[in-house]
């Protein structure tokens, strides 16, 4: 099967709509241009959203090749700025959360990875979206599941998957991922053949990443190998019971979808 069947598979899967309106969260790297390039393809109604983290030349070129893309692709492309919001950039963000922290320290892609997040559900409801569609592919989260199985937490994957098993929300956009049984490899492939207008380069701010420790097991073993980590992973979450008895909150500082009384992203930003 190739990317564009697999992926058509995985949308007949999670029964998504043609008329639902999808926001793809498009970073300016390879997995999310090939998502919105298949989904545009296959005949979904999309527009991007970028957001611009203002990590000097290296978000520069991001945001060019976002532009380049959706302009390819005749989307509509929303730009929202950290700066512009916060303040300061994402690398500022994440020192000054990381120097008042004492202990449970997280490691740059974690604090990005929240904040990103909070920004995408927030701009994706403004812009009225059915769906978010992200580049998440098999190999990310092949590392997901695997991190949480070594923190002892593999309950924490309970709500993965192509989209998001979280109870439903009006606060809440439900994110998709319709690279989730594609292999990174494969994907590089696609994009480099398709001469897509793409980033290469990782973040400069991913360093130290137990992600990337992580990464460097999985790039030892076969790609069936990491497709049967995810499937594993779906046996056993299929027999889990979801506790929904705790519905979802609201954060009590920033209104957001939250577990607890207070959202993930709050709580960095007082750590500030
Ligand atoms: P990452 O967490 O960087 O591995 O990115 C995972 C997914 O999040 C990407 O495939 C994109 O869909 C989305 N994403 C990451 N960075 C951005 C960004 N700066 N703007 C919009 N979406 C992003
Ligand atoms: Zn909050």
């Amino acid at each position: 099967m190739n990317i564009q069947q697999k992926v058509s598979q995985t949308l007949k899967k999670i029964k998504l709509n043609k008329k639902a309106r999808i926001i793809v969260a498009l970073s300016g790297g390879k997995d999310s241009t090939v998502t919105a390039y298949l989904l545009k393809k296959l005949d979904y109604n999309i527009e991007g959203l970028h957001i611009n983290l203002g990590i000097g030349k290296y978000s520069e070129k991001c945001l060019k090749a976002v532009q380049k893309l959706c302009d390819d692709l005749k989307i509509k492309l929303h730009v929202h700025n950290i700066k512009k919001e916060m303040g300061s950039s994402m690398c500022y963000l994440r020192s000054a959360i990381q120097s008042k922290q004492k202990t449970g320290m997280l490691k740059n892609c974690a604090i990005c990875g929240v904040i990103k997040k909070w920004i995408m559900n927030r701009e994706a409801r403004k812009l009225k979206a059915d769906r978010i569609a992200t580049g998440h592919n098999l190999d990310d989260e092949a590392q997901t599941y695997l991190m949480n199985v070594f923190k002892g937490s593999p309950e924490l994957s309970a709500n993965s998957g192509p989209i998001t098993r979280n109870i439903p929300d009006k606060k809440f956009v439900p994110r998709i991922k319709p690279l989730f049984y594609v292999a990174e490899d494969d994907i590089r492939e696609y994009s480099k053949k398709k001469k897509f207008p793409v980033v290469y380069e990782s973040c400069p701010c991913a360093l130290g990443s137990y992600r990337i420790e992580v990464r460097k097991f999985l790039n030892t073993i076969s790609k069936k190998e990491k497709r049967n980590i995810i499937r594993n992973f779906e046996k056993v979450f299929s027999k889990f019971k979801k506790d929904e008895s705790k519905g979802i909150n609201y954060c009590e500082i920033c209104g957001e979808p939250a577990r607890n009384k207070i959202c993930k992203m709050c709580l960095l930003m007082k750590t500030r």
